[in-house]
């Protein structure tokens, strides 16, 4: 008996409670989702055996006719999806498809401009201690004070001073849609690529509920576990065909050696699910369920209790809750949450006062519970649930409430039902 539970109890026990604490409390990180069976299957196949370094059609070992199939079809279903002329699915991650498309484009010491991570940007956007801090010369952008929009003058400002070989555009943090084409003129202006990471909202763009950066920029990079709901890892995609084999050789052998066949099997199967119709009414859900808690958190007794929500609404799949008036930071409304079986993660606001590690903001998603089957109804429960957790004091008995009220709702729509 080769069965895991066999081999190894103590892996097998943690994966079970895993699993348990799944299924039993409401998952509201915003990047993160639940993968399909399907998906999760695809994974766990013979298909992790195997090495194609290379690309379909031409590999460097030999028995790749079956792992070309599979991977032909992550290609052909995602430049689909977003009516792309390239694809590559073999970045292990969203750091490294980025790693891999800024190797492809820039030198070592080219400027670049990203969204401060402070601001809502991601570390591969030119953080300090990351590589893209450490190779590049990176000028950060922000949102503006007022509004919390990206402030496309500061944008446009910076780049006519600074001349950065590229401009990257997209968030980790941050509740608005991008003006794509405001961003591709201003790289035009200074002779920019433009990069387009949508590792957030690839999800919304593939069911045409935001809009699509592929006809704006030179290389869109993603990962596939976020709103697109797949198998962890990252793809690039690109509309155009001159920069193409830039990207193949910046991922291998410029980042990556192998590829992992059976993680792109389960791409594959997330880009198929992507295109159904299904898949475009959870994406639905997913924006009706953030906009519900944006305006509940800004009701009147949120606002009482110094609740404020980012840029006073949303377009995406999150919120972001400023707690610089309340009386609990970052920190400790995570863990109120936590207590009654909501999992967020406390995020730094625009112009935090407070450090990192404990932060005056929640980044609420609603991606893993639309693919819980959450709609309207449910969604107007959580939303209830976090107004009352967040509010200054709560005694036991209402802790015990609505851990109660979560519990309810984990019942009512079942994770996994078969594992
Ligand atoms: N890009 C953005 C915008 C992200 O938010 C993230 C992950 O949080 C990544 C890239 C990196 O993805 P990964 O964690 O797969 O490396």
């Amino acid at each position: 008996n080769d069965r895991l539970a066999t081999v190894d109890p103590e892996v097998a026990e943690a994966v079970g409670a895993e699993l348990h604490r799944q299924q039993s409390t409401l998952e509201m990180i915003a990047s993160e989702n639940f993968a399909p069976q399907s998906v999760m299957e695809a994974q766990g196949t013979v298909l992790t055996n195997k090495y194609a370094e290379g690309y379909p059609g031409k590999r460097y070992y030999g028995g790749c006719e079956h792992v070309d199939v599979v991977e032909r079809l992550a290609l052909d279903r995602i430049k689909d999806l977003f009516g792309a002329t390239y694809a590559n699915v073999q970045p292990h991650s969203g750091a490294q498809a980025n790693s891999a498309a800024m190797f492809a484009l820039l030198k070592p010491g080219d400027t670049i401009l990203g969204l401060d991570l402070a601001h809502g940007g991601h570390l591969t956007h030119g953080m300090r201690l990351n590589f893209s801090g450490k190779l590049y010369n990176v000028v950060p952008y922000h949102v503006s004070e007022d509004d919390h929009r990206i402030d496309m003058d500061e944008v446009a400002r910076l780049a006519r001073e600074n001349k950065p070989q590229m401009i990257i555009a997209g968030w980790s943090a941050y509740p608005r849609q991008l003006d794509f084409a405001r961003y591709r003129a201003i790289a035009d202006e200074v002779g920019a690529y433009l990069m387009v990471d949508m590792a957030h909202f690839a999800g919304l763009v593939a069911a045409g509920l935001h809009p699509n950066p592929i006809p704006h920029a030179h290389v869109v990079t993603t990962t596939t576990h976020k709103t697109l709901g797949g198998p962890r890892g990252g793809v690039i995609l690109s509309g155009d065909q001159e920069l193409t084999k830039k990207f193949n050789s910046a991922v291998f052998p410029g980042q990556q050696g192998g590829p992992l066949e059976h993680v792109i099997a389960g791409k594959a199967t997330a880009f198929k699910i992507a295109a159904t119709a299904e898949f475009a009414d959870r994406q639905r859900r997913t924006l009706e369920g953030a906009q519900i808690l944006a305006e509940r958190l800004q009701s009147a007794d949120a606002a009482q209790a110094g609740v404020q929500i980012v840029s006073g609404g949303t377009d995406v799949h999150l919120v972001l809750v400023d707690l610089r008036h309340s009386e609990l930071d970052g920190q400790q409304a995570e863990d109120r949450l936590h207590a009654i079986g909501i999992t967020v993660n406390r995020n730094a606001v625009p112009n935090d006062p407070r450090p990192p590690m404990v932060t005056s903001g929640l980044r609420i998603g609603t991606p893993a519970l639309a693919t819980r089957g959450f709609g309207k109804e449910e969604f107007s429960e959580v939303a209830d649930i976090i107004a009352e957790a967040l509010q200054p004091t709560i005694d036991e008995a209402t802790s015990t409430r609505l851990r109660a009220r979560v519990e309810a709702l984990a019942t009512k729509h079942p994770l996994y039902p078969h594992l």
